[in-house]
């Protein structure tokens, strides 16, 4: 296997953290400090061309490989893991509308997402329906022409500042995930409404929202697939996503090595820089070790052809692994700044906070060996 990038990759990848670099990571600490969601930053992803990197040209989409976009979230999480996880959300949604959607809802709304003037979202999980998604139970209601939805979804990434929601509701009662069908539902649509935002420990530049559905009418024609789908369209979404998450949690952990590799060079004790203790080049090497792992991991999933069982395993692996290996990284780079390392001086206490969630979300990292473990064993 040959990770060797082409002359593209190479530049789209330097365009990205030199954006990153002057657009992103200074401002990074204070959108922390102030749950501040950097609207002008998405737009400016927009005409970078961000916004639907792997949707087709046609769909005004880049048509770019799913490695191209690993490094693309790679170098951004360097900066902010917020900002990249509400890019990544957003190409999910593009994504699966220019996979799924009919042609009259890709012109609709994928060449806006894709141009960034739409900023779409994702909503499958409940109150009740974590890791369980099968169970939700947000209804939506055949009446001629339209659905009727009503319930309450929780934790949605973007929620609030996005403008089209690609929403898993049921149209079966009682029938598992056969009954789950999906729908594009547009901010501004009477009956729909949002509630509380989430207090989070990190990620305060991601804002995660309630949506409220109070018999909330919306046109047959924003059903995605046909009904009984939606759980296959959001599942299939996910594998994506996941490799998405892995890219991210490789850019943060780098970016806390690399903070904590300079410290303990700069850093005195005992009349020495902290680097020359070996307790301290042993937490170096071992972050640096499996950082190198994870990404090689990543960039394996994100070679795989899209929609296959394979990629659907290789996409949990990555993001299992490179995402614990993320919260160790962040974990031990706090440790080698000692007390600098706890307080907001440096930035490694925010990425531990940051990435500690994406072990939980887009799948747990015990859903993630889960899928592992089906895909190894089959049904047992
Ligand atoms: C910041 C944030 C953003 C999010 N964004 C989105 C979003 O945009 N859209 C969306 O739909 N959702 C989103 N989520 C929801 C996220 O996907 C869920 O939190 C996640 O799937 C876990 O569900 P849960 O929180 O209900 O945990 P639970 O399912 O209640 O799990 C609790 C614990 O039990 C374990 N567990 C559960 N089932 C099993 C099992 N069978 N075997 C072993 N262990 C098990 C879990 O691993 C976990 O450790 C977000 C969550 C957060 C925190």
């Amino acid at each position: 296997m040959n990770f060797d990038l082409n002359e593209e990759q190479s530049e789209i990848r330097d365009m990205v953290r030199r954006f990153t670099e002057q657009e992103i990571t200074p401002h990074a600490e204070e959108w922390d400090e102030q749950s501040h969601f950097p609207r002008a930053v998405f737009e400016q992803m927009g005409s970078l061309g961000l916004m639907g990197m792997t949707t087709p040209e046609e769909y005004g989409g880049g048509a770019l490989d799913r490695l191209t976009g690993a490094l693309v979230y790679e170098e951004l999480a360097k900066g902010d893991m917020g900002t990249a996880v509400g890019l990544s959300v957003h190409n999910m949604i593009t994504g699966t509308l220019a996979r799924f959607g009919s042609e009259e809802q890709r012109e609709r709304w994928v060449r806006d997402l894709a141009a960034g003037k739409l900023q779409g979202a994702f909503s499958l999980s409940e109150a009740e329906a974590g890791s369980d998604a099968a169970s939700l139970q947000c209804r939506a209601e055949r009446q001629g022409d339209s659905y009727v939805i009503n319930g309450t979804k929780l934790w949605v990434t973007s929620g609030g500042v996005a403008d089209v929601y690609l929403l898993m509701a049921r149209t079966q009662p009682g029938t598992g995930s056969a009954g789950i069908s999906s729908f594009v539902v547009e901010k501004g649509t009477p009956g729909f409404s949002f509630g509380k935002t989430e207090r989070k420990m990190g990620l305060h530049s991601s804002p995660t929202r309630e949506l409220i559905f109070e018999n909330c009418v919306i046109p047959a024609a924003n059903r995605v697939g046909e009904e009984g789908q939606g759980l296959k369209i959001a599942l299939s979404s996910l594998d994506s996503g996941r490799v998405n998450i892995g890219a991210i949690a490789v850019g943060v952990a780098q970016a806390a090595f690399e903070t904590a590799r300079d410290y303990a060079r700069e850093r005195q004790q005992f009349g020495h820089p902290i680097s020359s203790f070996q307790a301290i080049q042993f937490m170096l090497a071992d972050m640096a070790m499996k950082i190198e792992a994870a990404r090689l991991l990543v960039y394996e999933a994100a070679s795989k052809p899209e929609g296959s069982r394979e990629a659907a395993m290789h996409a949990a692996m990555a993001k299992c692994f490179a995402t614990d290996t993320a919260m160790e990284v962040t974990t031990n780079a706090v440790q080698v700044l000692g007390g600098a390392g706890y307080v907001r001086d440096y930035p490694v206490e925010r990425y531990m906070r940051d990435v500690k969630v994406a072990q939980i979300f887009e799948g747990t990292n015990q859903i993630q060996r889960i899928v592992i473990a089906r895909a190894l064993l089959g049904k047992v």
